[in-house]
């Protein structure tokens, strides 16, 4: 699903879907929709929370050099970041990957810059996206064997 750029951002800061239709004009369901399809939480309570997708990867996150960004928030036992976010668990490279692209991720989102580890919204990759790059790179160079 294709979700609108300014409804997606007053999602992610935390705005209500009754607040973020008065402001764009989107009506509720569309707007409860694109939270669905984002999979972010429903407002507590119906009020706006403060603590929004982008507060809490900002608050576990510091950037490297190269454009990288290093995850300093807590691990999974596999070593895999991990915040709690509305009622369910976030693996710190899906919601980088939220962020970046405002939607759901396909398979798993790794890296594509190489560098382990990084969580740079720009950097991080679904499956899809890895098909479709495996694809370019075959068309250009030829398949590799
Ligand atoms: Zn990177």
């Amino acid at each position: 699903m294709k979700v609108r750029a300014d409804v997606a951002q007053l999602l992610r800061q935390g705005h209500t879907n009754r607040a973020i239709s008065r402001a764009t004009g989107a009506a509720p369901k569309t707007v409860a929709r694109y939270r669905r399809a984002l999979g972010l939480p429903p407002t507590p309570l119906g009020h706006f929370t403060g603590s929004t997708l982008q507060s809490r990867f900002d608050a576990r996150t510091e950037p490297l050099p190269g454009g990288h960004m290093r995850w300093t928030g807590a691990l999974t036992s596999r070593g895999t970041p991990t915040v709690s976010y509305g009622r369910r668990q976030w693996s710190g490279l899906r919601m980088a990957f939220v962020l970046r692209w405002d939607r759901q991720p396909v398979g798993h989102v790794l890296p594509g810059c190489g560098t382990p580890r990084c969580v740079a919204p720009d950097h991080v990759e679904d499956k899809p996206m890895r098909v479709q790059l495996r694809a370019t790179f075959a068309a250009i160079f030829g398949e590799v064997s």
